[in-house]
């Protein structure tokens, strides 16, 4: 128990980080280059938040919210996805009253649903976001779908599907509603529990449903892309049109409704088949009513949200390779105390140089603090003893080469510049 992480929760460990900073890399360099900037919120907000965000029909706060009543007797929730948490502190911060579009990104935020754990399902997993608040047109829509796109084939993935779909807005919605409610509670005895409860409440909820029957007798449903109203037809259109300018092949997917209740007009899903069936890396859509609903004022918002470990687990089964950078440039070696310290005085100098060095602080042999330098992939090597000392001379080894240059202890500018050289050359 002491030594096992809870049930549905990952750690990413030493050797695994230089994976998740690769991608973040990406993701900070893509989100400047669309002009974003970055947004933090907390892990935990008030439960009523998600309620009236996320829904109260939808899975995530049927079933997957940790919630629980803090010391004060509040009702909290950890974060379930992050739109909502960014729409709250976008309020709350009167950005609102700024100017028009606020484009924002947030990159792994921990999220927190109690799911059966498997393949690409955790109890807590990260996300890369990001969020448009007060851009209504389609073309806003594409550019968001055309990061997240762009991202995934830039970090290498090849084969994934973009689907896309319109739920129109609240006014066609309501006729939609009325007709997918007929032709469910002609099949109401097929469906499962939880769907016979939501179909009087949020209809479209069953065509959500991860029930094999449910989704079998939804099959034929009502399509609510047949109810739009002109505005809502004429926003997909927009989408489509400026998705085919830029050469992003697309799927209209009558099926994708999301499992989040605050979406209007577009939802969009970025799909990766995985020989255990379907795995959706990215999801996202238009909720023009959400800002208003949670408090502010009517404007309106588009956003998505990328899950980290699903889209380096994608990565992993595409075959790409994520470089793995050396641990360190420089590994000084020192045999006795005065030694050390002269080795700790040199390491300190070349890292304010930039130079990525280590030492011994264990009293190894000097055999054993080349092996571990080795471990640490150092392209050098100095090695600091009496000798070296008296003359205040060292040899700057280089591995690579196999060769060796000499320097004065105290030329530690010449030390660097030579390993920089070097580094940089190598990349
Ligand atoms: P799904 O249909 O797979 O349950 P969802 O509709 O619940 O997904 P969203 O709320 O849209 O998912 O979350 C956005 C993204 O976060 C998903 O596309 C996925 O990449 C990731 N994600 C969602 N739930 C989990 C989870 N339990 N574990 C890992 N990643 C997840
Ligand atoms: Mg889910």
């Amino acid at each position: 128990m002491l030594t096992q992480a809870p049930k549905g929760t990952h750690d990413v460990t030493v050797k695994e980080s230089y994976k998740w900073q690769y991608v973040e890399e990406r993701i900070r360099k893509m989100t400047a280059l669309c002009g974003l900037r970055e947004i933090r919120t907390p892990t935990f907000e008030h439960t009523e938040l998600f309620l009236r965000s996320v829904g109260n029909t939808t899975d995530v706060v049927q079933k997957e919210m940790y919630t629980f009543l803090d010391k004060g007797g509040r009702s909290i929730t950890l974060k379930p996805e992050g739109t909502a948490s960014v729409v709250r502190s976008f309020i709350e911060s009167g950005m609102v009253s700024e100017s028009m579009p606020a484009k924002m990104y947030y990159l792994t935020m921990p999220n927190f649903r109690y799911e059966k754990p498997q393949k690409g399902r955790l109890r807590e997993f990260h996300q890369f976001g990001v969020e448009v608040f007060g851009a209504s047109l389609p073309t806003e829509d594409a550019e968001l779908i055309g990061m997240a796109w762009d991202l995934t084939h830039e970090l290498g993935i090849s084969g994934l599907q973009l689907h896309i779909n319109s739920i129109g807005c609240p006014s066609c919605r309501a006729k939609y509603n009325q007709a997918l409610k007929a032709y469910l509670a002609e099949r109401r005895d097929g469906l499962c529990k939880n769907c016979r409860e939501r179909m009087e409440r949020n209809p479209m909820r069953v065509l959500d449903c991860k029930e094999k029957t449910c989704q079998q007798l939804t099959e034929d449903a009502p399509r609510m892309l047949d109810y739009l109203c002109e505005d809502c037809a004429k926003h997909f259109e927009g989408l489509k049109n400026a998705l085919e300018a830029v050469q992003i092949p697309f799927t209209v997917d009558p099926g994708i409704v999301r499992g989040l209740d605050y979406y209007t007009r577009t939802v969009f899903e970025i799909i990766a088949s995985l020989p255990e069936g379907e795995l959706t890396v990215c999801g996202g859509g238009r909720y023009d009513n959400l800002i208003e609903e949670v408090g502010g004022p009517s404007l309106p918002g588009v956003g998505f949200g990328m899950g980290m470990e699903r889209l380096l687990m994608v990565m992993e089964l595409s075959g790409v390779e994520i470089p793995n950078p050396p641990m360190l440039d420089l590994y000084v070696a020192s045999a006795g105390e005065n030694a050390r310290m002269a080795a700790f005085v040199l390491c300190k100098k070349l890292r304010a140089l930039n130079i990525r060095c280590d030492m011994d602080h264990v009293g190894r042999s000097l055999k054993a603090q080349f092996k571990y330098a080795d471990k640490c992939d150092a392209s050098f090597a100095i090695t600091i003893g009496d000798n070296e000392l008296d003359a205040r001379q060292i040899q700057l080894r280089d591995f690579s080469s196999h060769t060796e240059l000499p320097f004065s202890l105290d030329d530690v500018a010449g030390i660097a510049a030579a390993i920089r050289g070097k580094v940089q050359n190598d990349q």
